[in-house]
């Protein structure tokens, strides 16, 4: 049977590493794999010269919906996506109302139908035990909790998302490791970075290093540990979201306990802002910028496999929103967007020699899809689906704000030049997005289950 579309010519990323094939895709799906020239197909995607990723998987975007989509919705967040070489997403459940239920989460599901550019799969909240099953039953990729509270009324992390204490903790890890279900936590010592904040905000220190610095915490380790423990002591599955807002020791703590047993994974965007960076972005650099021996340190984890997983925490605050930082920096919303240039960023890292393209896919595509159970998705294979993004590399990007998707409208990567171009990305066998822009037609982004709760 002749194919619907092939890719011809070019260099396909596998979960083993590069190699010169043509890719066949039948149905939306990968059909077959084989060497240049020898399938044929009723249209031909000439990819010569360029290199074929499968699409990425961001388990950690907030599309805001519903509830705040002055800032976002699924059809720009996913828009901005799908340009970044995005394929797939889950969004967290701190929204307004936040997904504490089985209604609330239905309620999201159904209204973002038909809106989104990409596939999706949707977090739970998990401080209402009794509601869990309903939620995984009805497709959660798992349980998103905050070991924070807000420390602002406005203040986009909903306190209904927070755990009250090690026991709801343990409580929840135990309920979630009998359904293999991963529960995903915000680590923080809320305490501490409050005092922090306090003593800060009083000696009149509002420089925006100080309040990265200040989310980094040694409190932040001890919260991780006890995360760690209660891991080990239920067998629950634990992922540890944003590994950098904590102190770099976080990446071995994480490692010693992967080794020792622990079902435990780590993410962590991509790396790529320093402190010195903040001397021009000011408080639109908080709270992702680093020392640079930090970043490094970082950039080592995700090549090594210490980290197992880049996702963004694209969160898409206004200029205005994070503007109320300007005169006080205390006040402004933590996170910046991110979902567009994630994969950009990689891909320069790549071609800057910091990690191989095998680890690339495996980082933004392979472990992301496994950590969420989502079957058919993360790998350039024979069955799955024909979710790809082409990259050229001998191009350069310059990352140009207005340009972008989001409805934040700003990056704090504006301007930056970076080696390689993402030229096109398909999401089952369509082509989405082309050159940075979304091409016409109705969104056709499906919501996805987990393997296991079908
Ligand atoms: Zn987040």
């Amino acid at each position: 049977m002749s194919a619907d579309t092939l890719f011809r010519g070019g260099t396909a990323v596998l979960p083993g590493g590069r190699v010169a094939a043509d890719v066949a895709v039948t149905g939306g799906v990968i059909s077959a794999l084989a060497a240049p020239g020898t399938l044929s197909a009723a249209e031909v995607v000439d990819v010569r010269g360029k290199i074929l990723l499968p699409g990425a998987v961001d388990v950690h975007v907030h599309f805001r919906q519903p509830g705040f989509e002055q800032k976002e919705d699924f059809r720009t967040g996913s828009a901005a996506a799908a340009c970044g070489g995005v394929t797939t997403v889950c969004d967290m459940p701190n929204t307004h109302p936040p997904v504490t239920g089985a209604e609330r989460f239905r309620a999201k599901r159904d209204l973002v139908a038909g809106t989104s550019h990409v596939d999706y799969g949707l977090w739970s909240g998990g401080t209402d035990l009794p509601e869990l099953a309903a939620m995984a039953e009805l497709g959660a990729v798992g349980v998103k909790v905050y070991l924070n509270r807000s420390h602002r009324a406005d203040d986009p992390y909903a306190d209904e998302l927070s755990m009250p204490g090690d026991d709801t903790l343990r409580a929840l890890f135990r309920a979630c490791a009998s359904r293999s279900q991963p529960v995903a936590v915000h680590v923080a010592d809320h305490e501490q970075e409050a005092r922090l904040r306090a003593e800060l905000r009083a000696a009149g220190r509002s420089d925006a290093r100080l309040v990265c610095r200040s989310y980094r915490g040694d409190g932040v380790l001890d919260a991780l540990s006890g995360v760690l423990a209660a891991a080990a002591g239920t067998g629950c599955r634990v992922h540890i979201a944003h590994a950098s807002l904590a102190p770099v020791a976080a990446i071995d703590r994480i490692d010693a306990a992967r080794r020792s047993g622990v079902r435990v994974t780590a993410e962590c965007g991509p790396p790529a802002l320093l402190e010195d960076d903040l001397d021009r972005l000011g408080v639109l650099g908080v709270p992702f910028a680093f020392p640079a021996a930090d970043a490094d340190a970082y950039w080592s984890a995700l090549a090594d496999g210490r980290i197992d997983l880049v996702a963004t925490d694209h969160a898409p605050h206004s200029r205005q929103d994070k503007a109320a930082g300007l005169d006080d920096v205390w006040a402004a919303p933590p996170g910046y967007p991110g979902v567009e240039t994630s994969l950009p960023l990689m891909v320069d890292a790549v071609l800057a020699g910091r990690l191989t393209w095998a680890r690339l896919v495996e980082l933004t595509s392979a472990a992301p899809a496994r950590l969420c159970g989502l079957a058919g998705k993360g790998a350039i294979t024979r069955g799955a689906d024909a979710d790809l993004v082409v990259v050229d590399p001998g191009a350069t990007t310059t990352v140009d704000a207005t340009r972008l998707h989001s409805r934040a409208g700003w990056s704090p990567f504006d301007g930056r030049r970076l080696a390689g171009a993402l030229t096109a990305t398909y999401l089952r066998g369509r082509e989405i997005a082309r050159d940075g822009e979304v091409l016409p037609g109705p969104p056709t982004g499906r919501f996805l289950i987990p393997e296991g709760h079908r």
